[in-house]
């Protein structure tokens, strides 16, 4: 019968596939149902706000300091005071004076808001996993704008092999391992001594006369950084920022982590293919990785409802699905620790560095004559 001859050739391919899914092991992987999202995700327009917001900050605080520091040289009364939070781009004060801090349970006179910014940012590794470097560093913004801007133009970024990539990832540890080396050798009473030498007390100055005298191979090397940058996505952090790599550290130890619920997720790995550190996360129940920086990229492609997202612990069971955090309590955390440990460092006195002017008036327009006490 014709109806007989049709339905044979069907059955023989049917049983072949079932075949083949048996010996690639995918048989009995029976498809997920996609739960679509109930609302769109938020968190990059939140965590792009506060990228804006801390860099137009730190525009406002370079001009200050920088009006300051012309004043000095001008003769004049500086017009302005100097802004304390210059202090956060002295990383190696911030870690002296940590030091200084723990051994003496003194706070440091010099350049005080280093110390207190150093903690800031380390109580935001240890709640939020590397949230400082993808919601407020300046140069995290720059690095992610750059890429961004390579990918729309260059249709791609470029990225390294595994082999490659993983020694260059250990640079970063290798710049942290030379500065904790350096300041471990450092007994308090010479950390102290350090400050209060005129490269201590003006290393700001020294840091601004370093790109207003930029030479040719400081030159070169920015201008390689910024050139790979567009090529390689977070070039600068990925592989040389030591700071990046001291808050990856802590960061280990977070309770907080992006986590996957298997029952919902749709194994549709579109969370991996979004992250710009490169972690797979759909291969994982929860990203402990030390290269996580919270950005919730991952989270806000997902497509499933309730398969991905931040969470301080693991819940077990039912209660797994409302442990994620909204985008808005990341970044309320990350702004509660920031404003909360430099608004106790104001109220208690020990925000602003303890120099008088007449000090000041002495060393800034002589800065070129404050050399780096150590041999
Ligand atoms: S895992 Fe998610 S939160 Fe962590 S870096 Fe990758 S995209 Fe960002
Ligand atoms: S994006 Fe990741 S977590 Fe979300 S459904 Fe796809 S694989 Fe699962």
């Amino acid at each position: 019968m014709a109806t007989g001859t049709r339905i044979e050739p069907t059955i023989q391919i049917q049983s072949s596939l079932a075949e083949l899914a048996r010996a690639t092991g995918c048989a009995g992987k029976p498809k997920k149902k996609l739960v679509r999202r109930a609302s769109p995700d938020r968190s990059q327009v939140v965590r792009h706000g506060f990228q804006v917001a801390f860099l137009l900050l730190n525009i406002w605080i370079g001009g200050e300091f920088y009006l300051w520091v012309r004043d000095y040289e001008a003769g004049v009364a500086p017009h302005f005071s100097r802004p304390a939070g210059v202090d956060g781009w002295l990383p190696i004060s911030g870690l002296m004076n940590l030091k200084y801090w723990a051994l003496t349970g003194r706070v440091p006179s010099v350049h005080p808001a280093a110390l207190f910014l150093l903690l800031a940012f380390l109580g935001i590794a240890f709640l939020l996993r590397k949230a400082f470097c993808s919601w407020l560093c300046p140069v995290g913004t720059l690095s992610e704008s750059l890429w961004r801007l390579g990918r729309k133009v260059l249709r791609r970024n470029i990225e390294f092999p595994r082999w490659l990539d993983l020694p260059l990832r250990g640079l970063k540890y290798l710049l942290l391992g030379f500065f904790v080396w350096a300041v471990a050798a450092m007994p308090a009473a010479e950390i102290r001594g350090f400050m209060h030498t005129p490269f201590g007390l003006i290393a700001d100055v020294k840091l601004l006369d370093f790109f207003r005298t930029i030479g040719e191979t400081g030159l070169i090397v920015i201008g390689v950084l910024v050139v790979g940058s567009l090529f390689v996505k977070n070039l600068w952090c990925r592989y040389l920022c030591p700071y990046g790599g001291l808050l990856g550290i802590v960061s280990f130890f977070s309770p907080a982590a992006i986590r996957r619920d298997p029952e919902r997720c749709i194994d549709c790995a579109k969370c991996a293919k979004a992250c710009p550190s490169r972690i797979s996360v759909d291969r994982v129940l929860a990203v402990h990785s030390v290269e996580c920086t919270a950005c919730m990229e991952c989270v806000a492609v997902c497509p499933a409802e309730g398969a991905l997202g931040i969470s301080l612990a693991q819940l077990p069971g039912a209660r797994r699905r409302s442990r994620y955090l909204p985008a808005w309590a990341v970044a309320l955390a990350v702004a509660m620790l920031l404003f909360g440990i430099v608004g106790y460092a104001k109220l208690s006195g020990h925000w602003k560095t303890d120099v008088p002017s007449a000090i000041y008036q002495q060393i800034v327009p002589n800065a070129n004559q404050a050399t780096h006490p150590m041999p």
